[in-house]
Protein backbone atom coordinates (compact mmCIF):
# COMPACT_ATOMS: atom_id res chain seq x y z
CA UNK A 1 0.00 0.00 0.00
CA UNK A 2 1.38 3.43 -1.18
CA UNK A 3 0.90 6.36 0.69
CA UNK A 4 0.51 9.38 -1.62
CA UNK A 5 0.76 13.10 -0.15
CA UNK A 6 -1.02 16.42 -1.83
CA UNK A 7 0.79 19.66 -1.88
CA UNK A 8 4.32 18.66 -0.38
CA UNK A 9 7.05 20.87 0.45
CA UNK A 10 10.31 19.66 -0.82
CA UNK A 11 12.20 22.31 0.84
CA UNK A 12 13.68 20.11 3.46
CA UNK A 13 14.31 17.41 0.57
CA UNK A 14 16.62 19.52 -1.73
CA UNK A 15 20.01 20.47 -0.50
CA UNK A 16 19.69 24.22 -1.36
CA UNK A 17 16.87 24.65 0.52
CA UNK A 18 14.67 25.88 -2.55
CA UNK A 19 10.94 26.34 -0.84
CA UNK A 20 8.90 24.21 -4.05
CA UNK A 21 5.48 22.27 -3.29
CA UNK A 22 5.21 19.13 -5.41
CA UNK A 23 1.48 18.56 -6.23
CA UNK A 24 1.53 15.17 -5.10
CA UNK A 25 4.60 13.17 -3.52
CA UNK A 26 4.97 9.52 -2.43
CA UNK A 27 8.10 7.55 -0.49
CA UNK A 28 8.92 4.42 -2.94
CA UNK A 29 10.35 1.38 -1.33
CA UNK A 30 10.19 -1.31 -3.93
CA UNK A 31 9.25 -1.66 -7.29
CA UNK A 32 5.61 -2.88 -6.61
CA UNK A 33 4.77 0.39 -5.08
CA UNK A 34 6.77 2.05 -7.71
CA UNK A 35 4.71 0.55 -10.57
CA UNK A 36 1.47 1.11 -8.45
CA UNK A 37 2.06 4.69 -8.57
CA UNK A 38 3.30 5.08 -12.14
CA UNK A 39 -0.06 3.79 -12.67
CA UNK A 40 -1.99 6.34 -10.59
CA UNK A 41 0.00 8.66 -12.26
CA UNK A 42 -0.88 7.95 -16.06
CA UNK A 43 -4.48 7.59 -14.73
CA UNK A 44 -4.13 11.78 -13.92
CA UNK A 45 -1.83 12.56 -16.37
CA UNK A 46 0.77 13.54 -13.82
CA UNK A 47 4.68 14.18 -15.01
CA UNK A 48 6.64 12.06 -12.44
CA UNK A 49 9.90 13.71 -10.45
CA UNK A 50 12.50 10.84 -9.51
CA UNK A 51 13.58 12.49 -6.02
CA UNK A 52 16.73 11.19 -4.28
CA UNK A 53 18.77 13.40 -2.02
CA UNK A 54 17.71 16.66 -4.02
CA UNK A 55 21.47 17.36 -4.22
CA UNK A 56 21.52 18.06 -8.27
CA UNK A 57 18.12 20.01 -8.56
CA UNK A 58 17.10 23.72 -9.00
CA UNK A 59 13.59 24.25 -8.32
CA UNK A 60 12.88 27.46 -10.27
CA UNK A 61 8.73 26.38 -10.04
CA UNK A 62 6.20 23.92 -8.13
CA UNK A 63 6.17 20.54 -9.71
CA UNK A 64 2.68 20.21 -10.51
CA UNK A 65 3.00 16.45 -11.30
CA UNK A 66 3.55 13.66 -8.73
CA UNK A 67 7.34 13.44 -7.15
CA UNK A 68 8.52 10.38 -5.97
CA UNK A 69 11.03 9.82 -3.22
CA UNK A 70 13.55 7.19 -3.71
CA UNK A 71 13.68 4.89 -0.87
CA UNK A 72 14.63 1.79 -2.73
CA UNK A 73 17.57 -0.45 -0.62
CA UNK A 74 19.37 -3.29 -0.26
CA UNK A 75 23.34 -4.58 -0.75
CA UNK A 76 23.85 -7.86 -2.13
CA UNK A 77 27.20 -9.33 -2.79
CA UNK A 78 26.10 -11.05 -5.98
CA UNK A 79 29.43 -12.47 -7.40
CA UNK A 80 33.11 -12.72 -6.25
CA UNK A 81 36.32 -14.52 -6.27
CA UNK A 82 40.09 -14.12 -4.91
CA UNK A 83 40.20 -10.70 -6.64
CA UNK A 84 37.32 -9.14 -7.84
CA UNK A 85 33.37 -8.42 -6.18
CA UNK A 86 30.24 -7.83 -7.77
CA UNK A 87 27.37 -5.83 -6.00
CA UNK A 88 23.92 -5.13 -6.53
CA UNK A 89 22.58 -1.68 -4.98
CA UNK A 90 19.36 -0.33 -3.88
CA UNK A 91 18.90 2.75 -5.64
CA UNK A 92 17.91 4.66 -2.61
CA UNK A 93 20.78 3.78 -0.77
CA UNK A 94 22.68 6.47 0.48
CA UNK A 95 26.00 6.63 -1.53
CA UNK A 96 28.38 7.59 0.66
CA UNK A 97 27.39 4.88 3.33
CA UNK A 98 27.55 2.70 0.32
CA UNK A 99 31.14 4.00 0.15
CA UNK A 100 32.12 3.16 3.53
CA UNK A 101 30.36 -0.13 3.38
CA UNK A 102 32.66 -1.32 0.49
CA UNK A 103 36.09 -0.34 2.16
CA UNK A 104 34.57 -1.55 5.84
CA UNK A 105 34.27 -5.23 3.64
CA UNK A 106 37.82 -4.16 1.83
CA UNK A 107 36.09 -3.75 -1.72
CA UNK A 108 38.35 -1.16 -3.80
CA UNK A 109 37.35 1.14 -6.44
CA UNK A 110 35.08 3.72 -4.80
CA UNK A 111 37.22 5.50 -2.19
CA UNK A 112 38.57 8.90 -4.51
CA UNK A 113 34.59 9.22 -4.44
CA UNK A 114 33.13 9.21 -1.12
CA UNK A 115 31.32 12.00 0.56
CA UNK A 116 29.48 13.04 -2.67
CA UNK A 117 25.84 13.29 -1.42
CA UNK A 118 23.21 11.75 -2.92
CA UNK A 119 21.78 8.13 -3.33
CA UNK A 120 23.22 5.35 -5.82
CA UNK A 121 20.95 5.72 -8.42
CA UNK A 122 22.02 9.37 -9.31
CA UNK A 123 25.28 8.67 -9.80
CA UNK A 124 24.98 7.23 -12.76
CA UNK A 125 22.31 9.91 -13.82
CA UNK A 126 25.15 12.54 -14.25
CA UNK A 127 27.99 9.99 -14.30
CA UNK A 128 29.11 11.21 -10.41
CA UNK A 129 33.23 12.02 -10.86
CA UNK A 130 35.46 13.28 -8.26
CA UNK A 131 39.57 13.54 -7.23
CA UNK A 132 40.22 11.21 -10.88
CA UNK A 133 37.56 8.94 -11.02
CA UNK A 134 34.14 8.73 -12.34
CA UNK A 135 31.06 6.24 -11.29
CA UNK A 136 31.43 4.57 -14.55
CA UNK A 137 34.48 2.27 -14.00
CA UNK A 138 32.78 0.85 -11.64
CA UNK A 139 29.61 0.10 -12.81
CA UNK A 140 28.56 -3.61 -14.75
CA UNK A 141 25.18 -2.74 -15.69
CA UNK A 142 21.83 -0.47 -14.53
CA UNK A 143 18.45 -1.77 -13.91
CA UNK A 144 15.57 0.53 -14.94
CA UNK A 145 11.98 0.34 -14.57
CA UNK A 146 10.84 2.07 -18.06
CA UNK A 147 8.13 4.50 -16.57
CA UNK A 148 6.13 4.44 -20.01
CA UNK A 149 5.88 0.79 -21.12
CA UNK A 150 6.41 -0.43 -17.27
CA UNK A 151 8.69 -3.06 -17.85
CA UNK A 152 12.04 -3.63 -16.28
CA UNK A 153 15.09 -3.15 -18.25
CA UNK A 154 18.88 -3.55 -18.48
CA UNK A 155 21.23 -1.35 -19.80
CA UNK A 156 25.03 -2.66 -19.70
CA UNK A 157 28.07 -0.30 -19.20
CA UNK A 158 28.35 0.46 -22.90
CA UNK A 159 24.42 0.98 -23.58
CA UNK A 160 24.86 3.70 -20.54
CA UNK A 161 26.48 6.41 -23.17
CA UNK A 162 28.50 7.49 -20.12
CA UNK A 163 30.50 11.02 -20.35
CA UNK A 164 31.26 13.63 -18.00
CA UNK A 165 28.83 14.16 -15.89
CA UNK A 166 26.45 13.03 -18.83
CA UNK A 167 24.42 9.53 -19.34
CA UNK A 168 21.26 8.25 -21.18
CA UNK A 169 19.72 8.19 -17.86
CA UNK A 170 19.30 12.67 -18.16
CA UNK A 171 16.43 11.48 -20.91
CA UNK A 172 14.20 12.39 -17.63
CA UNK A 173 10.65 11.53 -16.63
CA UNK A 174 11.36 7.55 -19.17
CA UNK A 175 13.41 5.59 -16.66
CA UNK A 176 13.66 5.12 -13.00
CA UNK A 177 16.90 3.61 -12.12
CA UNK A 178 16.19 0.36 -9.52
CA UNK A 179 19.55 -1.31 -8.75
CA UNK A 180 22.63 -0.55 -9.45
CA UNK A 181 25.37 -3.60 -10.24
CA UNK A 182 29.15 -2.64 -9.52
CA UNK A 183 32.15 -4.67 -9.88
CA UNK A 184 34.79 -3.63 -7.43
CA UNK A 185 38.76 -5.02 -6.77
CA UNK A 186 39.62 -6.85 -3.87
CA UNK A 187 43.43 -5.69 -4.63
CA UNK A 188 44.13 -2.23 -3.78
CA UNK A 189 44.44 0.09 -7.70
CA UNK A 190 44.98 3.58 -5.93
CA UNK A 191 44.26 6.44 -8.19
CA UNK A 192 46.18 9.02 -7.16
CA UNK A 193 47.20 11.37 -10.06
CA UNK A 194 44.97 14.15 -8.61
CA UNK A 195 47.13 16.63 -7.61
CA UNK A 196 45.02 17.96 -4.53
CA UNK A 197 45.35 13.87 -2.83
CA UNK A 198 49.06 14.11 -3.54
CA UNK A 199 50.22 17.58 -2.10
CA UNK A 200 48.10 16.25 1.06
CA UNK A 201 50.20 13.35 1.63
CA UNK A 202 52.71 15.39 0.51
CA UNK A 203 51.60 17.62 3.70
CA UNK A 204 51.25 14.80 5.83
CA UNK A 205 54.44 12.99 4.87
CA UNK A 206 53.14 10.15 4.13
CA UNK A 207 54.82 7.80 1.33
CA UNK A 208 52.67 7.51 -1.80
CA UNK A 209 53.33 3.82 -2.18
CA UNK A 210 52.13 3.14 1.23
CA UNK A 211 48.67 4.74 1.20
CA UNK A 212 46.21 2.80 1.37
CA UNK A 213 42.30 3.16 -0.26
CA UNK A 214 41.21 3.80 3.57
CA UNK A 215 43.86 6.60 3.55
CA UNK A 216 42.64 7.93 0.38
CA UNK A 217 38.78 7.92 1.62
CA UNK A 218 39.60 9.98 4.83
CA UNK A 219 42.16 12.04 2.60
CA UNK A 220 39.01 12.87 0.10
CA UNK A 221 36.66 13.56 3.36
CA UNK A 222 39.08 16.09 4.79
CA UNK A 223 39.64 17.78 1.92
CA UNK A 224 35.98 18.10 0.42
CA UNK A 225 35.30 19.23 4.17
CA UNK A 226 37.45 22.07 3.80
CA UNK A 227 36.41 22.90 0.65
CA UNK A 228 33.26 22.79 0.91
CA UNK A 229 30.09 23.92 2.84
CA UNK A 230 28.05 21.26 4.48
CA UNK A 231 24.87 21.98 2.87
CA UNK A 232 22.77 20.99 5.78
CA UNK A 233 24.02 24.23 7.72
CA UNK A 234 24.71 26.20 4.12
CA UNK A 235 22.75 25.56 1.56
CA UNK A 236 24.41 24.45 -1.51
CA UNK A 237 24.73 21.80 -4.71
CA UNK A 238 28.31 21.40 -4.94
CA UNK A 239 29.67 22.71 -8.25
CA UNK A 240 27.01 25.01 -9.46
CA UNK A 241 29.08 25.00 -13.40
CA UNK A 242 30.57 22.00 -15.10
CA UNK A 243 33.94 22.89 -16.07
CA UNK A 244 33.84 23.99 -20.03
CA UNK A 245 35.52 22.07 -22.98
CA UNK A 246 36.97 24.44 -25.26
CA UNK A 247 38.89 23.73 -28.70
CA UNK A 248 42.95 23.80 -29.28
CA UNK A 249 42.58 26.66 -30.63
CA UNK A 250 40.58 28.64 -28.24
CA UNK A 251 42.56 27.42 -25.62
CA UNK A 252 46.17 28.78 -26.70
CA UNK A 253 44.57 32.20 -27.31
CA UNK A 254 43.25 32.01 -23.92
CA UNK A 255 46.90 30.93 -22.40
CA UNK A 256 48.60 33.98 -24.22
CA UNK A 257 46.29 36.23 -21.85
CA UNK A 258 46.13 34.03 -19.12
CA UNK A 259 49.55 32.62 -18.42
CA UNK A 260 48.24 30.96 -14.72
CA UNK A 261 44.75 29.65 -17.00
CA UNK A 262 44.23 25.75 -15.01
CA UNK A 263 43.10 23.58 -17.66
CA UNK A 264 43.23 19.56 -18.22
CA UNK A 265 44.18 18.35 -21.83
CA UNK A 266 41.33 15.53 -23.25
CA UNK A 267 41.63 13.89 -26.43
CA UNK A 268 41.48 16.86 -29.27
CA UNK A 269 40.81 19.61 -26.27
CA UNK A 270 40.61 21.24 -22.80
CA UNK A 271 38.50 20.99 -19.87
CA UNK A 272 39.04 24.41 -18.13
CA UNK A 273 38.61 24.82 -14.04
CA UNK A 274 35.33 26.73 -13.91
CA UNK A 275 36.38 27.60 -10.51
CA UNK A 276 39.41 29.27 -11.56
CA UNK A 277 37.74 30.90 -14.76
CA UNK A 278 34.66 32.53 -12.10
CA UNK A 279 37.79 33.13 -9.36
CA UNK A 280 39.42 35.40 -11.91
CA UNK A 281 36.41 37.65 -12.70
CA UNK A 282 36.45 38.31 -8.89
CA UNK A 283 33.29 36.85 -7.36
CA UNK A 284 34.85 34.47 -4.53
CA UNK A 285 32.80 35.40 -2.09
CA UNK A 286 30.41 37.41 -4.43
CA UNK A 287 27.30 38.05 -2.52
CA UNK A 288 23.95 39.29 -4.31
CA UNK A 289 20.19 39.64 -2.67
CA UNK A 290 20.99 37.25 0.41
CA UNK A 291 23.14 34.26 -2.56
CA UNK A 292 26.34 34.20 -2.30
CA UNK A 293 29.82 31.82 -4.04
CA UNK A 294 31.15 30.02 -0.96
CA UNK A 295 34.14 32.02 0.32
CA UNK A 296 36.45 29.29 0.00
CA UNK A 297 34.75 28.45 -3.54
CA UNK A 298 33.70 30.11 -6.27
CA UNK A 299 32.29 27.19 -8.07
CA UNK A 300 30.05 26.93 -5.04
CA UNK A 301 26.46 28.82 -5.01
CA UNK A 302 25.15 29.32 -1.45
CA UNK A 303 21.50 29.99 -0.69
CA UNK A 304 22.11 32.32 2.46
CA UNK A 305 18.71 33.49 2.87
CA UNK A 306 16.23 31.03 1.61
CA UNK A 307 15.97 32.84 -1.74
CA UNK A 308 13.58 31.21 -4.84
CA UNK A 309 15.06 29.05 -7.67
CA UNK A 310 14.45 32.12 -10.02
CA UNK A 311 16.49 34.42 -7.91
CA UNK A 312 19.25 31.75 -7.62
CA UNK A 313 19.30 31.38 -11.65
CA UNK A 314 19.33 35.32 -11.99
CA UNK A 315 22.55 35.25 -9.96
CA UNK A 316 24.37 32.57 -11.66
CA UNK A 317 23.68 34.43 -14.91
CA UNK A 318 25.99 37.48 -13.28
CA UNK A 319 28.14 34.85 -13.45
CA UNK A 320 27.85 33.40 -16.55
CA UNK A 321 27.41 36.84 -18.61
CA UNK A 322 30.92 38.28 -17.13
CA UNK A 323 32.64 34.49 -17.57
CA UNK A 324 31.25 34.94 -21.51
CA UNK A 325 32.58 38.31 -21.53
CA UNK A 326 35.76 37.65 -20.55
CA UNK A 327 36.97 34.47 -22.03
CA UNK A 328 34.13 34.10 -24.47
CA UNK A 329 33.16 30.88 -22.62
CA UNK A 330 29.99 29.70 -21.89
CA UNK A 331 29.41 28.05 -18.14
CA UNK A 332 26.73 25.55 -17.77
CA UNK A 333 24.80 24.81 -15.14
CA UNK A 334 25.63 21.45 -13.93
CA UNK A 335 22.27 20.44 -11.82
CA UNK A 336 19.18 19.89 -13.38
CA UNK A 337 16.93 22.88 -13.42
CA UNK A 338 13.10 22.03 -12.92
C1 LIG B 1 28.16 19.60 -1.31
C2 LIG B 1 27.96 18.87 -2.61
C3 LIG B 1 29.05 18.27 -3.23
C4 LIG B 1 28.90 17.59 -4.44
N1 LIG B 1 29.99 17.02 -5.03
C5 LIG B 1 29.88 16.35 -6.19
C6 LIG B 1 31.02 15.73 -6.80
O1 LIG B 1 32.14 15.80 -6.29
N2 LIG B 1 30.84 15.10 -7.98
C7 LIG B 1 29.63 14.99 -8.57
O2 LIG B 1 29.55 14.38 -9.64
N3 LIG B 1 28.53 15.54 -8.01
C8 LIG B 1 28.62 16.22 -6.84
N4 LIG B 1 27.51 16.79 -6.27
C9 LIG B 1 26.20 16.69 -6.94
C10 LIG B 1 25.31 15.54 -6.41
O3 LIG B 1 25.67 15.18 -5.11
C11 LIG B 1 25.34 14.31 -7.31
O4 LIG B 1 24.94 14.64 -8.60
C12 LIG B 1 24.44 13.18 -6.77
O5 LIG B 1 24.62 12.01 -7.51
C13 LIG B 1 22.96 13.56 -6.74
O6 LIG B 1 22.29 12.57 -6.01
P1 LIG B 1 20.83 12.81 -5.45
O7 LIG B 1 20.34 11.51 -4.96
O8 LIG B 1 20.85 13.93 -4.49
O9 LIG B 1 20.07 13.22 -6.78
P2 LIG B 1 18.85 14.24 -6.94
O10 LIG B 1 19.35 15.62 -6.79
O11 LIG B 1 17.71 13.83 -6.09
O12 LIG B 1 18.49 14.00 -8.47
C14 LIG B 1 19.39 14.39 -9.47
C15 LIG B 1 18.81 13.99 -10.83
O13 LIG B 1 18.83 12.57 -10.96
C16 LIG B 1 17.50 12.08 -11.15
N5 LIG B 1 17.42 10.84 -10.40
C17 LIG B 1 17.67 10.68 -9.06
N6 LIG B 1 17.49 9.40 -8.72
C18 LIG B 1 17.14 8.74 -9.84
C19 LIG B 1 16.79 7.38 -10.12
N7 LIG B 1 16.77 6.43 -9.16
N8 LIG B 1 16.45 7.05 -11.40
C20 LIG B 1 16.46 7.99 -12.37
N9 LIG B 1 16.74 9.29 -12.16
C21 LIG B 1 17.09 9.65 -10.91
C22 LIG B 1 16.58 13.15 -10.62
O14 LIG B 1 15.29 13.09 -11.19
C23 LIG B 1 17.34 14.41 -10.99
O15 LIG B 1 17.12 14.73 -12.33
C24 LIG B 1 27.62 17.49 -5.05
C25 LIG B 1 26.51 18.09 -4.40
C26 LIG B 1 26.69 18.75 -3.20
C27 LIG B 1 25.50 19.36 -2.51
Amino acid sequence: MTFIRENYDLQTLNTLAIKANSRYFSQINNINELIEIIKFAKNNDLQILILGGGSNLIFSKDWEGITLLNSIKGIEVINENEKEVELKVGSGENWHNFVLYTLDNNFFGLENLALIPGTVGAGPVQNIGAYGCEIKDFIIKVEVLDLEDKQIKTFDNKDCNFSYRKSIFQNYGKYFITQVYFKLSKLENNVLSYPALITYFQNINMDLSIVTPKDICEAVIEIRSLKLPDYKNIPNVGSFFKNPIISNEHFLKLKDFFPNLVAFKNENNWKIAAGWLIDQCGFKGFKDNGISTYDKNALVIINIESKTGKEILNFAKIIQDKVKEIFDINLEIEPRII
